[in-house]
Formats: structure tokens, sequence, C-alpha cells
């Protein structure tokens, strides 16, 4: 059964498909056609962005080298838009693009060129049958807060500017609140499945957010717990005296 045909009387299912090279963009657009999908294409990162905040699609295929603005950034501005089509990202080559950014930003899954359109249409079927993401939920752990959706925390009324990594470690740990967080099981979230690294990496990173979000304002939220990991308390370090 074709994903086109799974969803009775709700009409074609629709994709946007962004990409640069025009061969390649249509053939790819003429063989979804011929799977049954009502096929938009947009040529460049500025006009895929426009689309899909003017249509709901129920998919976008995302190139990530495009001309006017790279895919990251538009899976990045369209999470931030509230726009929450799956979105399976394109990319060139292996190892070229860091794939574990794209997902960061809200990319749902991704393809390497040169793949066969079988894999294709496996792929987006899986998409598709997952559905649209709901958006995530702030997590508030005491006075810090986390927007997974915009990628943006404060502590209180203040807004504290994250990286990409710093994010992706404090998200996990808020999603795990109170409960300890080994440095494996946080280096395997936010790290690409690859990371060959050291898992000490982890411990620089939560330097780095002590700094950022406890330090300045006096508090400990993200607590070591020796030799088993760490644990973000559930009321965001209030210092003991206003306990
Ligand atoms: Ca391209």
């Amino acid at each position: 059964m074709d994903a086109a045909e799974s969803y009775e009387g709700a009409g074609p299912m629709r994709i946007l498909l962004v990409e640069d090279e025009k061969a390649f963009a249509d053939d790819l657009a003429r063989g979804l056609g011929q799977d049954g999908f009502a096929v938009d294409v947009a040529r460049t990162g500025t006009e895929g962005l426009w689309s899909a905040t003017q249509e709901e699609y129920d998919a976008i295929l995302l190139d990530i080298m495009l001309p006017g603005c790279s895919g990251y950034e538009v899976v990045r501005r369209l999470r931030a838009a509230d726009v929450w089509s799956p979105v399976l990202m394109l990319t060139a080559k292996d190892g070229e693009h860091d794939i574990a950014d794209a997902l960061d930003l809200g990319a749902d899954d991704y393809l390497v060129k040169p793949f066969s359109y079988v894999v294709l249409h496996a792929r987006l079927r899986a998409l598709l049958r997952r559905g649209t993401p709901e958006r995530p939920v702030q997590l508030t752990a005491g006075d810090l807060t986390i927007d997974p959706a915009a990628r943006r925390c404060w502590r209180g009324v203040i807004e504290v500017v994250l990286t990409t990594r710093e994010f992706a470690v404090l998200h996990h740990l808020a999603g795990h609140l109170g409960d300890i967080c080994s440095k494996t099981q946080v280096l395997g979230h936010v790290w690409d499945e690859h990371f060959e690294g050291d898992l000490n990496i982890v411990e620089v990173y939560i330097g780095y957010l002590r700094r950022k979000i406890d330090v300045p304002f006096g508090r400990t939220s993200i607590e070591t717990i020796r030799g088993a990991g760490y644990r973000l308390r559930s009321d965001g370090g209030v210092p003991a005296v206003e306990r």
C-alpha cells in the first residue's frame, strides 16, 4: 500500500521538496507524483521556508546545501515558527555535514545521497506513519524554564543563551528531572551514535552549563553524583537558606 493511499478520503499526501539540483528534483518529484503524492518543489532555502509556512505539508524533503538559506537554517526557523511537518533531510555526503546538528535542530530523519528511490519511499512512508510531531511543552525545574521547541532557556525572567550542544545536554537532564543520568546516557542522546571521543566531553559541557545557568544566579541545579552521573534538581537548585 502506498503512503499516498493510506489515508482514505483525505486526499493525496502533500510533500514539499526543497532541492536546488534541478534534474534530481524533477526526477524525485516525478517519482513521488506517480506514487500519488502531491509534490511542490522549492529551489532555494528561502523559497522552501516560505512555502512551508504558507501550506500545511504532510512531510518536507529538505536538502542541506541550498542557495539562500541552508537546510539547517530552514528546519530551525520552521520549528521556531511552530511549523511541525516531519522533515527528512537529504545530505550530500556522509561525514560532510553534522547530521546530529540537523536532528538537534528539529529534523526527523535523514538520507545520504545518492540514495535509491525505493529507500526514500520507504523512509518517507515511515515518517508519514509517525505523523506530525506534537509541539513539545516547556520543561521547568524551579525557576529554570526550558522550551525545547524554541530551543530557549530562562532563569526566572532572564533568558540564558545556550549553544546547540549545551541546550541538548540540559534538555536531556530536564527530561529526566530528579533522576541520575550517566555520562554514557547523555553522550548517547546528545552526540552522534558514531561519536568516538571521550566520555569526558559530557563533563566539559556540564561545566559550560553550570557557568551559564547556575553560577551567575548562585544556584547549584546540576548535581554530580560520584561514579554515577548527573542530576538536575527538580527545585532548580534553590540555595539551602531559601528552601
Ligand atoms: Ca544542494
